[in-house]
């Protein structure tokens, strides 16, 4: 049935920075709602051990997001599991349609709708995803000490997951289907120096294979794009770099964006384009793409909404 609710501060997405700014928008007596989307705790329930998240050694990805959406139901955010179809950022106040037919209405906006790493879209790769296959060196580097490990991609990210590896890495070996990179130069400068990192020109990544019990990588098919020929690659981890994309349908044409799609915000803040609506997480966050720092950026939007709101009135 449709209905129009109204609330101060509507948290649009549950990964970490949407959980985080519903424990500190309900703390500041906000009554917030959040609508969770379709990946209800967001990317983090995708993957397994987590190692890098304060106050866990380990912890399995949706576990750990479990917990965050307890923290933020128990100090009184509303979580509802719908999906915001659009967002209309003229009116006050703001107006934003789920699919179950619910109208939202609210003073503030969150918009933490976070980012996805593009993959290639194999069957393996699939298969292998948290496996030995990965799209964030940052997340998986550690698993990684002493093997050897392929990137794929020809980026400033591929370049920087591959340098980045060779802290773990015994061997990384970059995978690019042409003979050049479109990183930047300093960057290939430093790939170029480093004798753990092997480039593969004119290749492409045609199947991930490994051992089915237990699941893991042993190696990676590739196939020369000039010649044909086939040739497998052993090696323990696959990094899929090939760029991400920020969820920013909701606000594409409205709010201001940077690099390739992300949702601008002010320097040291998460204010957009528009008073009243705040982004945090992998949505606004081209560099750092961690749980933890989406988490400080839901804060941050939260504190920032009670502010705006505090002046309002
Ligand atoms: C496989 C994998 C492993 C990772 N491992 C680690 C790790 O070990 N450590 C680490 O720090 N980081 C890791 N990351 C990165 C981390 O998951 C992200 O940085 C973090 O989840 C970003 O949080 P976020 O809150 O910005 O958004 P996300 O986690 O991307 O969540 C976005 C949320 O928005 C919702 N949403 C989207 N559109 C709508 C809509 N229209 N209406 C309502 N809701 C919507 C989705 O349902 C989802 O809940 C990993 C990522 C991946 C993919």
């Amino acid at each position: 049935m449709s209905e129009t609710r109204h609330t101060k501060v509507l948290i649009i997405g549950s990964g970490p920075a949407g959980y985080t700014a519903g424990v500190y928008a309900a703390r500041a007596m906000l009554e917030p709602i959040l609508v969770q989307g379709i990946e209800p705790g967001g990317q983090l329930t995708t993957t397994t051990e987590v190692e890098n998240y304060p106050g866990f050694t380990e912890v399995q990805g949706p576990d750990l997001m479990i917990k965050m959406q307890e923290h933020a139901a128990a100090m009184g955010t509303e979580i509802i599991g719908d999906y915001i179809t659009s967002l209309d950022t003229s009116a006050r106040p703001f107006v934003a349609k789920a699919d179950s037919g619910t109208t939202y209405t609210a003073d503030a906006v969150i918009l933490a709708t976070g980012a996805r790493a593009k993959w290639l879209g194999l069957e393996s790769e699939e298969k292998f995803k948290g496996f030995g296959v990965s799209a964030c060196a940052t997340c998986d580097g550690f698993f990684y000490r002493g093997q050897e490990i392929v990137v794929i991609g020809g980026g400033n990210t591929a370049v920087e997951e591959a340098l980045f590896l060779t802290n773990f890495a015994s061997k990384v070996t970059l995978i690019h289907r042409r003979d050049e990179l479109r990183a930047e130069k300093i960057l290939q400068d430093r790939l170029f120096k480093n004798e753990k990192i092997e480039t593969l020109w004119f290749h492409t990544l045609e199947e991930v294979v490994g051992t089915d019990n237990p699941l893991g990588v042993e190696g990676v098919v590739v196939k020369n794009v000039q010649t044909g020929e086939v040739k497998e690659i052993p090696c323990k981890g696959v990094f899929v770099a090939i760029g991400h994309a920020p969820a920013n349908e909701l606000v594409k044409d409205v709010l201001e964006l940077h690099n390739g799609g992300y949702v601008k915000v002010k320097p040291g803040s998460t204010e957009t384009s528009i008073p009243g609506i705040y982004a945090a997480g992998d949505l606004t966050d081209h560099k750092y793409r961690q749980a933890v720092t989406s988490a400080g950026m839901g804060c941050m939007a939260a504190l920032d909404a009670e502010r705006f709101l505090a002046e309002q009135e």
